[in-house]
């Protein structure tokens, strides 16, 4: 039966218990060491990320947003330039876009997946840009601007389809700058390569946010970049450290963008248990899948491509009764969120691009009808029995009985 215990959307206090000791000790070394900006604790946690997501370089920086706006400009994105991405994400996203002078525009997301469309960036390409006859590259009819980069979003924990994205990137000299803020060791399928590839491995440069709610979370702000080219990793600690390559010596403007040193030991010490996290929040995504599919069924449920595995840093069920649904089960007591619930297109602070309702409609109708429901490593079979007969139970065709042979089967 179902009792009254609380279940919170994400448990971060019950994920530091057994860390305490270890994550005392970083604080410990710092002040013995007063080494609390730069040093050797950044040195290895660069070195330990970049092994983890499969590449040769990894520049820790202030946050996420820092991430993106870095990994842009040192690869070339600024003012003037258009950068294409989408309008379902984080608004950090584009606000990095902006901040680099380049302008935001939008593709619209997959139906199934929700990452970014490759056939909306085609016929983005195709049908809203010429070719400039002298750069070969794609020029924004409306706006007159070169658009020279995409910034697909591995929204949810999930990597986007990449194969297509990079043929387009390729074929119109785009930039590629993977937004990788919410998928800390997501996986990709590359047909093109015949192997499994590392979110934040694929473009020219990714971008991780190390925000305490992440796969991956600081206890405080911190953000990484990643990429295999030696010059946008230079540029990047050009950039993070006003503009200087040493002491008072300052080859361009930069800004104060470090990471924190304490921050990036305490990432050391958390990524040795990522692996594991991410491995219970796919068993428990699975879980939920199964429940979920056996017991709810006025719940869309999204299905995981052959070619991702995801991290699952949500877990997101769609339904044309969501703000019912959710009132309910906050009434029940467990914890859920919306991923986003305006698409940044119809954002207020973007009212002034002239975008309009009905011009993404997959991103509208998305937006309109998710549903995070309680995901985070820990969280326990009788904890998703719960949410799910809660969601049963709000759908009035669920009973307990139903729940417990779903999992027993
Ligand atoms: C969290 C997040 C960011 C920004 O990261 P911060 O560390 O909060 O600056 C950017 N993009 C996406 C998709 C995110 O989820």
């Amino acid at each position: 039966m179902s009792d009254n215990v609380s279940i919170p959307f994400l448990d971060l206090v019950g994920l530091h218990d057994g860390l305490e000791k270890e994550l005392i000790s970083v604080f410990q070394t710092a002040l013995k060491t007063a080494g609390f900006v730069g040093g050797p604790m950044v040195d290895q946690f660069e070195r330990e990320f970049a092994h983890f997501c499969d590449v040769t370089h990894c520049i820790g920086v202030a946050n996420g947003t820092d991430a993106v706006r870095f990994a842009l400009m040192a690869a070339g994105v600024g003012p003037g330039d258009v950068v294409v991405t989408v309008p379902h994400t984080f608004i950090a996203t584009t606000e990095a876009i902006s901040q680099t002078g380049a302008r935001p525009d939008f593709v619209d997301i997959d139906d199934r997946t929700h990452g970014m469309d490759p056939r909306k960036l085609r016929h983005f390409l195709e049908r809203e840009c010429k070719i400039d006859s002298i750069s070969g590259k794609p020029i924004h009819r409306r706006w007159n601007a070169p658009v020279t980069a995409v910034v697909p979003v591995h929204i949810y924990g999930q990597s986007v389809d990449m194969d297509p994205i990079l043929e387009l990137a390729r074929r119109y000299r785009l930039i590629v700058v993977e937004d990788a803020c919410q998928a800390h060791g997501a996986e990709y399928y590359s047909k093109m390569d015949s192997r499994w590839k590392k979110a934040g491995s694929m473009g020219h440069a990714a971008a991780f946010s190390f925000y305490p709610g992440k796969n991956l979370g600081a206890c405080g702000e911190a953000g990484a970049v990643t990429t295999n080219n030696p010059e946008i990793a230079r540029q990047i600690r050009l950039l993070r450290d006003h503009g200087q390559s040493r002491k008072y010596y300052h080859e361009v403007e930069g800004y104060n963008g470090r990471i924190d040193a304490i921050q990036a030991g305490i990432l050391q010490v958390k990524l040795r248990y990522l692996t594991e996290w991410n491995r219970q929040r796919r068993e428990a995504a699975t879980g939920y899948h199964a429940l979920l599919e056996r017991t709810c069924s006025c719940l869309t449920l999204l299905r995981e491509p052959s070619w991702s595995r995801s991290v699952y840093h949500l877990y997101v069920v769609r339904t044309g009764e969501r703000d019912k649904l959710q009132k309910h089960l906050t009434e029940a007591g467990i914890g859920t969120g919306i991923h986003y619930p305006v698409p940044l297109h119809l954002q207020d602070a973007y009212r002034s691009m002239g975008f309009r309702r009905g011009d993404f409609p997959i991103a509208e109708s998305v937006a309109a009808e998710i549903l995070s429901l309680p995901m985070f490593p820990g969280l326990t079979v009788s904890q998703q029995k719960r949410v799910v007969e809660e969601v049963a139970s709000f759908e009035g065709i669920g009973d307990t009985l139903s729940v417990q042979s779903a999992t027993t089967a």
